[in-house]
């Protein structure tokens, strides 16, 4: 580099430091600066030490909800496939009043759950559509992963009957507690039965906008859908007069166009164009098209739902979101619809208010330890017998000197000894 090509450089950084310094230190910039500021990410950062609060991420356990505000987070928005980057069906709703609903809880999301670090006490509602594994295979996670880090009381699921008992949700979790029978008698034996109890509310699936929850000012509704066999729901929650709709899987039906009319958001499960399934999903033309027109909801039909609805936010999910697959996505839904759109994907997240709905993505850490509520852990019950015979006990190995030797810090800090007896 010449001297002479040094110095210009040399001045001209000179001047932009001087500009933005003077830029920097006025109270009212330009607009060109403004661009340069955080504020074209959502936020605006206003001293050097300062926060950007209205950024577009989302980090959990930050951020106070309104009295008036609902927050959603999509902890699932797959397909049965399981794939890391999205579980299958689930959304959790966080509401001002402190209440917690989650509704489905299919295979894969309870690590998206997890990583909101919220307590085990605060997520013990869940609401089931339909009885596919994709709408309630984590179950089992957080049943079992919730009894051993701190939820003290026990599970209600709220879920449809079928046509016949086999097929209703009280069948299918009397079934859920003989499978993980096990898994039951060993933790209660040793820790407590009390948070390994799930209290199922089955209510009629061909209810028409029916009440199945009242409680705290919230109301939960159902009413049938149409997919795979009867018993599927579509639900709506209702609170401080927002409205949100959860579709569940379902075919377009006539009662959604009926009941979710007034929605705010309106949450419907979309499937892939079905070119997509037969290109990534390896399925044959033929079951294709069945799939995603025949017992579910594809892009245009989606399109015309919300089209005819009009909500104040439409959220397409059950798909998987990828460069693959968004824009026929995003074609084949505005084919028919040209409303506020979100296509969801796990993680995102929305803050809802009468006045305004904010889509962000949450910003959550792979490695999420459960956290302490203000609950106390249920007691353990001394009645509850042994799992253990004495004929299996007579194999362990003798290693308490040493446990009790390393461990002696812990003992004297806790004041709790080992061995107890
Ligand atoms: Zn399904
Ligand atoms: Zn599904």
């Amino acid at each position: 580099m010449t001297k002479r090509k040094l110095a210009i450089m040399c001045a001209a950084l000179l001047i932009a430091g001087a500009v933005t310094g003077y830029y920097l230190g006025t109270s009212k910039p330009d607009k060109v600066l403004q661009l340069a500021t955080a504020e074209a990410a959502g936020g605006k950062v206003t001293s050097p030490t300062g926060t950007a609060p209205d950024r577009y991420v989302y980090y959990p356990g930050t951020e106070e909800l309104k009295p008036d505000e609902i927050r959603l987070i999509a902890c699932g928005t797959g397909l049965p496939a399981a794939r890391r980057g999205q579980a299958a069906s689930c959304f959790l709703m966080e509401l001002g009043n402190g209440d917690k609903f989650l509704f489905d809880i299919g295979s894969g999301s309870m690590a998206n759950i997890a990583s909101l670090m919220i307590p085990m006490d605060m997520l013990t509602k869940i609401f089931i559509s339909h009885l596919h594994t994709d709408h309630w295979g984590d179950l089992a996670s957080l049943w079992a992963g919730g009894w051993t880090s701190g939820r003290s009381g026990p599970l209600e699921v709220w879920g449809p009957s079928g046509a016949r008992e086999d097929m209703g949700t009280k069948y299918a979790i009397d079934g859920f507690m003989r499978t993980y029978n096990w898994d039951y008698m060993t933790r209660a034996a040793l820790i407590s039965p009390v948070p390994g109890t799930i209290e199922v509310h089955e209510f009629d699936y061909k209810g028409e906008n029916e009440i199945i929850y009242q409680e705290n000012g919230v109301i939960v509704r159902s009413w049938p859908a149409i997919h795979g066999g009867d018993g599927p729901v579509s639900l709506s929650l209702e609170w401080k007069g927002m409205k949100i709709v959860y579709s569940g899987d379902t075919t377009p039906t006539k009662w959604t166009l009926k009941y979710a009319k007034d929605a705010d958001v309106v949450i419907h499960e979309v499937m892939p164009m079905p070119q997509d399934m037969v290109k990534f999903y390896n399925q044959p033309p033929e079951r294709a098209i069945r799939a995603t027109c025949g017992f579910h909801t594809c892009p245009p039909a989606f399109g015309k739902i919300m089209s005819k609805l009009q909500p104040r936010h439409a959220i397409a999910f059950h798909w998987f979101n990828e460069e693959g697959t968004r824009y026929n996505q995003y074609d084949g839904i505005r084919s028919a619809y040209d409303g506020p759109l979100s296509m969801a994907t796990d993680m995102m997240v929305w803050n809802i208010t009468k006045e305004e709905i904010i889509e962000r993505m949450a910003v959550s850490t792979d490695d999420a330890w459960d956290v302490p509520g203000p609950g106390k852990p249920s007691a353990p019950d001394p009645n509850f017998p042994s799992q253990y015979t004495q004929w299996i006990l007579k194999g362990r190995y003798d290693t308490t000197k040493a446990e009790s030797l390393g461990t002696k810090e812990f003992q004297e800090e806790f004041g709790v000894k080992w061995p107890s007896k």
